[in-house]
């Protein structure tokens, strides 16, 4: 094989829509994965139903230092681009909830539309193809070495995802040729994942293990308003998942469990209307039952609400409406769906994604240091930054 005019290493979301822009050119492009299979990440998302984008998406729902970057992107290939090629493929999907997109079938269709396209431009993907040193020789043409061969070419683009879920391969590999080249990395950490407890407070969630609610979960000024599910481990569900990503160690975060209605409200009128009637039957109405016997149990409540002081009845209502706990940590990486940090983007092109001190240099996807919310939105990150970024190559390519 000639030296092709760009290689893409990881052949994951961002790497396949950034291989087929810049294919699109009619040059020669690779794409290296060292796993057996591209995009594996993929097959098993969203339940392996793939939430792959979400029609509300803005740059509100992105993370990063700098929060401005994400939108040059979004805007040049937004979630109805990518429902478009979808709709062409036939794919069937549906809207669960807050403007999610998934398969009807399985994420393997997309899988399979992403590998018709490259295979429409004669993409060459090389698996089980481990790229373990990359270096710019003095011809300013790029080394490329994998486990296997070594390759040449003039540009390079790293599409290497996060560390999230080692067991499906992830690796470090972005983040050591950023610190390599010099450029910056905003340390990376797991988020969109569970949070864990110790001592007291963990052998109670134990006990409600499989519970869910509908909550708030703030943490400072940020809330989300999702299910919440007690595991054997401390809290999960979709409104702890988002929470997570903002969460720092030994901060609080404050849990309503009920965010529909105002528990003193209810518990000093049924005092007034109900003297007789116990505190817990009131409470039942509101939360699962063996949540409610819990919370009555552990404050020493379980008699007529007539016999408890208003203070007892503000300090229930708090434990209902305003928990306030603080997590011991994360499940970390392990189980994180994503990782947040990454290649500072200062470092790079918002509208090419080429690194500013070193030409041919390529970064995008979850590599760099934007992170979406639960819902789509990574997903929707890595075909924004990943076409762009394809685009700019195949301009680049055909002057
Ligand atoms: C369980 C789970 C479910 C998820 N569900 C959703 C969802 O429904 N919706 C959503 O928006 N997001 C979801 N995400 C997040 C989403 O999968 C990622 O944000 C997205 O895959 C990132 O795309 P990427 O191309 O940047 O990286 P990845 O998809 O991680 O691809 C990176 C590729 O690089 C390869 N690679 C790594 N190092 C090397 C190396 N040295 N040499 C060669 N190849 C290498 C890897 O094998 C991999 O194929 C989920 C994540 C997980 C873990």
């Amino acid at each position: 094989m000639k030296n092709p005019d760009t290689i893409i290493i990881g052949a994951g979301a961002a790497g396949l829509i950034c291989a087929i822009e810049a294919a699109k050119s009619g040059k020669k492009i690779l794409l290296l994965d060292k796993a057996e299979k591209p995009a594996q990440k993929i097959r098993i998302s969203g339940g392996g139903k793939c939430n792959f984008t979400n029609i509300n998406v803005s740059a509100d729902n992105y993370i990063s230092e700098n929060p401005h970057f994400c939108k040059s992107a979004l805007k040049r290939y937004g979630a109805r681009d990518f429902i478009e090629m979808v709709e062409k493929y036939n794919i069937n999907y549906h809207e669960k909830t807050l403007g999610q997109l998934f398969c009807n079938n399985k994420a393997q269709d997309i899988i399979d539309m992403l590998l018709t396209e490259c295979r429409k431009y004669d993409i060459t993907i090389i698996t089980k193809s481990n790229v373990e040193k990359i270096s710019k020789e003095k011809d300013n043409q790029f080394k490329i070495s994998t486990n296997n061969k070594i390759y040449k070419t003039k540009i390079v683009v790293i599409a290497t995802g996060g560390l999230s879920i080692p067991k499906m391969g992830s690796t470090d590999f972005a983040y050591k040729v950023a610190k390599q080249f010099g450029l910056r990395v905003v340390e990376p950490t797991a988020a969109l994942v569970p949070l864990v407890f110790d001592g007291d407070e963990l052998e109670k969630m134990k006990k409600l293990s499989g519970i869910s609610v509908n909550a708030s979960v703030c943490c400072g000024k940020i809330c989300f308003r999702e299910g919440l599910l007690f595991t054997h481990r401390g809290l999960s569900g979709p409104s702890i998942l988002q929470i997570s990503s903002y969460w720092k160690k030994g901060k609080e975060i404050i849990i309503n469990l009920c965010p529909d209605h105002n528990i003193i409200d209810i518990l000093i009128d049924n005092k007034l209307k109900n003297p007789k009637k116990k505190v817990s039957s009131i409470i039942n109405e509101y939360l699962p039952k063996r949540l409610t016997e819990q919370i009555i149990e552990n404050m020493n409540l379980n008699k007529k609400i007539a016999e408890i002081s208003n203070k007892r009845l503000e300090d229930l209502a708090n434990r209902i409406n305003k928990w306030s706990i603080i997590p011991k940590g994360t499940e970390g990486f392990k189980t994180a769906e994503v990782t947040k940090g990454g290649i500072d983007t200062a470092e790079l092109s918002s509208k090419t994604f080429e690194c500013k001190k070193v030409t041919g240099l390529y970064f995008i996807g979850e590599a760099i240091d934007v992170t979406g919310h639960l819902g789509g939105y990574n997903f929707q990150w890595a075909w924004s930054s990943g076409y762009s970024c394809g685009q700019s190559i195949n301009a680049l390519l055909q002057a």
